[in-house]
């Protein structure tokens, strides 16, 4: 039996639950039939351009022939298998190919299922280090509007996002220092990266060595508005979680896979966390898998003869075999020289288009980092509930354009396959309703 798109639309009214959507006053959810390259095509005949990379999953384009062929031919072969006693070939090569490309002894690769789990993980995993050592540390220092996730202990890391306030109650305390954001122009960031790392040390001396791990968004906090710092920043703030002998996680779930220009933001910044947090572009953006990736010497204080040292976690769908291979097919994309090109043509084109933006009516703090461009509209600091945000939300998707502001922020975050012709377009239109606001 077919449906008529009038009939699947009634069945998602009536029996769906979108996620981060009012449903008492949302317009009904555009329907997608089909997608390739940047473009998604709409049940009504419409298409729109996919500017945020469909919530910063896609690396490649969507429907890349070689990922779609990857997942089919690996489904026809192994689709899943427990991971516990047994492995598979795409899971041990994928871990291998992302362990090479991660700095330093970063060696071992945890699967997961998504970003939310892979810092769960990465959560856990510190907590444990710690105990297997005979020590007990229950103190994590995160960073003021960084978000980490949606389950539990990501909201707990992540509860200054201004995100969670309705489950205050659940989650347990986590210390916050300030993020030292800056933008284009900004001649003030050193005294804030100052204050920061002053902060951070303040917290270390009040918890003497209760701090199992400091976790941070590197280079750009996504969920808080594309706010960004500089490299510099974090070189100093890894040596002083060195310093301080705790650990430190590196949530690169949206920046790593090239997004930040540099294939993770720990290159580009030249620092070793102890622990990595890898998602949304693993698999180029096909199919939900995540990583937690960790040094050798974390690995070794599980090892021993007593089950109890070890980690004693897992989900059902760990490594499962069809997301492997989607993220080994994906990350051959990403290390083809044709990739970097395009990721760089995408920079030239943001800095030319932020620049020409700069300093107009309506527009405020312009930031870029690799192929992620920023501007708040108006004053900074309104929030996720501006009320602009739906505004230039239904302004662009009228003219063809999936760009979803954070609150006042605009930001185009495209994969990497969009044409300069489709990125030019998307400015052009930034700078038409930006006028008319
Ligand atoms: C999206 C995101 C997460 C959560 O990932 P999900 O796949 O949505 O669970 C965690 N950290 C960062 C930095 C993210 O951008």
């Amino acid at each position: 039996m077919t449906l008529s798109y009038d009939q699947i639309q009634a069945l998602d009214t009536r029996h769906v639950w979108h996620p981060f959507t009012q449903a008492g006053t949302a317009a009904p959810a555009i329907m997608a039939v089909a997608a390739e390259g940047a473009t998604i095509h709409a049940a009504d005949g419409r298409d729109y351009l996919d500017l945020v990379s469909s919530w910063w999953v896609n690396l490649h384009g969507h429907g890349h022939p070689a990922i779609a062929r990857a997942i089919a031919e690996q489904a026809g072969r192994l689709e899943q298998v427990i991971f516990a006693d047994f492995t598979h070939e795409p899971a041990a090569r994928l871990a291998a190919a992302v362990c090479g490309l991660l700095p330093g002894d970063l060696n071992r690769a945890f699967y997961s299922d998504d970003g939310s789990t892979a810092v769960e993980v990465a959560l856990k995993l510190a907590h444990q280090y710690w105990r297997n050592l005979g020590e007990t540390r229950g103190t994590y220092i995160a960073f003021e509007g960084g978000y980490h996730g949606d389950t539990a202990g990501a909201m707990s890391a992540g509860h200054s996002s201004g995100y969670f306030s309705a489950w205050k109650e659940m989650l347990f305390p986590v210390e916050t220092v300030p993020f030292p954001a800056t933008w284009d122009g900004d001649d003030e960031v050193e005294a804030r990266e100052k204050a920061s790392l002053d902060a951070l040390a303040q917290a270390f001396k009040r918890h003497g060595g209760d701090v199992a791990a400091v976790i941070i968004e590197p280079l750009i906090q996504g969920a808080a508005g594309m706010r960004m710092c500089r490299p510099d920043f974090l070189r100093a703030l890894s040596a002083l979680v060195r310093e301080s002998g705790s650990l430190l996680i590196l949530d690169e779930v949206m920046t790593g896979f090239g997004r930040t220009g540099d294939l993770f933001a720990c290159v580009k910044a030249a620092i070793t966390p102890d622990l990595i947090c890898l998602s949304k572009g693993l698999t180029g953006g096909f199919v939900p898998l995540s990583m937690t990736v960790a040094r050798d010497r974390i690995f070794d204080a599980f090892l021993g003869q007593d089950l109890s040292r070890a980690f004693l976690h897992g989900h059902s769908y760990t490594a499962n075999p069809l997301g492997c291979a989607a993220g080994l097919a994906s990350l051959d994309l990403l290390l083809a020289d044709d990739c970097r090109s395009r990721r760089g043509a995408i920079e030239t084109i943001h800095r030319r288009r932020l620049d020409r933006l700069a300093g107009r009516g309506k527009v405020g703090r312009t930031r870029l980092t690799g192929t992620v461009a920023a501007l708040d509209v108006g004053g900074s600091g309104e929030g996720y509930g501006a009320e602009v945000a739906p505004r230039l939300k239904s302004a662009f998707l009228k003219r063809g354009l999936l760009l979803r502001p954070l609150g006042n922020v605009l930001y185009l975050l495209p994969p990497y396959c969009i044409t300069e012709a489709e990125l030019d377009r998307a400015w052009d239109a930034v700078e038409e309703v930006l006028e008319d606001l």
